[in-house]
């Protein structure tokens, strides 16, 4: 089987030109302008951007959560994904403390393999690390191709390590050549604050901005950028909100220090005046929470400085009878928010169409770095010879509007209705086949595949 891409404007991180692509089976296998080829589909993107299939490095799909689960599992999450033309995931094992990470594994096997879409891969959150754990890295790295590993600086209790645990974890992540994710928030400030705010019966959903200040991310931030150089293992922050974070990452530099930056889509676009609603500013509770305009000016800058690396979204969608679980409690909201299927076209809209970012970059942060950082360039990431033929063809011109009676991701409401978007994903190739075509999704469940990544060298 074969497919040529006709003529459209082809961009990745670094080029943009017109030309031809010719894909035999899964693989690039050609580019250049007027391909004498015969194929067996041929496809007109004249006028049409053409894309890098994107990869969102941080998603939830069927997470268990105080009894229930994330509402997208991994058919709906990666088929919404590919909508948008996000053709890989990367998704959380979560270790349950005083088990091991085999388990967790095994557990999460269970609901992934046979039921994505698109492709997908994992990074495993080490919540417990001992010396049995420790054992394991190995073997993640080397057989399982899991080469990240998820840690979390707050949750204490649940899925928080303590620093000595995060020495421990770094320096046996190094030798065997992986990297850490962090969320990097002060788990115990953040506990002290939602305490003292649900004593004080403060319990709408503003409390819970108002418990994790912007210090607590700055200050774990830092701390963490210091642990990652002493042990000199490659450091990956997720879900970087805020101005005094960026500056303690930026204070890393100056010493030579690489720490990869992760942002969301809607910490770019969103502020936490969509807390100062009653119980509808539940849609919005995620951690960390929204900050304020000025971070997000400071995270488009990050962006440009080369600062944030890549731009994911932590989808992890809950259905709004779920979020009522917080109705008077703000601590009891099961955090997140959809947006997997919204990442390519608020961030193309929002940041490419009105200025703030060029052409490349986007590519840049919405496929290539991930890919890079996270070991698997060039297969994936890119449009080259020799690459994985997945593919987003895009009319930046066709404006349409977000709502959750259009979207395909498995929830009751969008945090985005009725945002109006310039541009479009229009056809979507994964490996090879057309996956998305005029609004419609052509392959099932079971097509997408777990990605088995490389050692990180811890260099973009
Ligand atoms: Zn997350």
């Amino acid at each position: 089987m074969s497919t040529l891409i006709k003529n459209g404007r082809i961009i990745t991180a670094t080029d943009d030109y017109i030309a031809d692509i010719f894909i035999e089976g899964e693989t690039i296998s050609a580019i250049g302008k007027n391909l004498n080829v015969t194929a067996t589909t041929e496809i007109d993107a004249g006028g049409k951007l053409v894309f890098p299939g994107g990869i969102d490095p941080h998603v939830h799909l069927d997470m268990p959560f105080m009894g229930t689960y994330s509402s997208d599992n991994y058919e709906t999450g990666t088929r919404a994904a590919l909508y948008g033309g996000t053709t890989m995931v990367i998704d959380f094992i979560l270790q349950t403390q005083g088990k091991s990470l085999h388990a967790a594994l095994a557990e999460w096997k269970g609901r992934s393999d046979n039921n994505c879409v698109g492709d997908y891969s994992f990074h495993m959150a080490v919540t417990d690390f001992n010396e049995d754990t420790k054992k394991e890295i190995r073997e993640f790295i080397e057989q399982e191709g899991i080469t990240s590993f998820k840690t979390f600086m707050a949750y204490k209790g649940a899925l928080m390590i303590d620093d000595r645990q995060m020495i421990g974890l770094m320096q046996e992540v190094k030798k065997h050549g992986g990297l850490i994710n962090v969320h990097a928030t002060n788990g115990d400030m953040i506990d002290y604050l939602i305490a003292k705010h649900r004593a004080e019966g403060k319990l709408a959903p503003r409390y819970h901005y108002l418990s994790q200040p912007e210090v607590t991310e700055a200050e774990a931030s830092g701390r963490f950028a210091d642990m990652a150089n002493y042990t000199s293992c490659p450091g990956y922050i997720v879900h970087l909100t805020c101005e005094g974070a960026i500056n303690a990452v930026r204070n890393a530099t100056r010493r030579n220090q690489k720490v990869f930056v992760e942002t969301c889509i809607q910490y770019l676009i969103l502020d936490a005046s969509l807390y100062e609603q009653n119980f509808e500013g539940a849609k919005w509770v995620m951690s960390p929470p929204l900050r304020e305009k000025k971070d997000q000016e400071t995270l488009w800058a990050g962006i440009n400085q080369g600062l944030v690396n890549v731009v994911a979204t932590d989808h992890c969608p809950f259905m709004w009878e779920q979020k009522l679980m917080g109705k008077d409690d703000f601590s009891k909201i099961p955090n997140g928010h959809p947006a997997i299927e919204n990442r390519m076209e608020l961030l193309y809209s929002e940041g490419v169409a009105k200025g703030k970012i060029s052409l490349n970059k986007y590519v840049e942060v919405a496929c290539t770095n991930a890919a890079k950082i996270f070991g698997m360039f060039p297969k994936k990431g890119t449009i080259a010879v020799g690459s994985d033929a997945d593919i987003v063809i895009f009319d930046p011109n066709e404006i349409h509007t977000i709502s959750a009676s259009t979207h395909h991701m498995n929830v009751d409401y969008s945090g985005y209705e009725g945002w109006e978007v310039s541009g479009k994903v229009k056809t979507v190739l994964l490996s090879g086949e057309v996956a998305i075509d005029n609004n419609e999704c052509k392959v099932q469940k079971g097509f997408g595949k777990f990605i088995k990544r490389n050692k990180v060298g811890g260099t973009i």
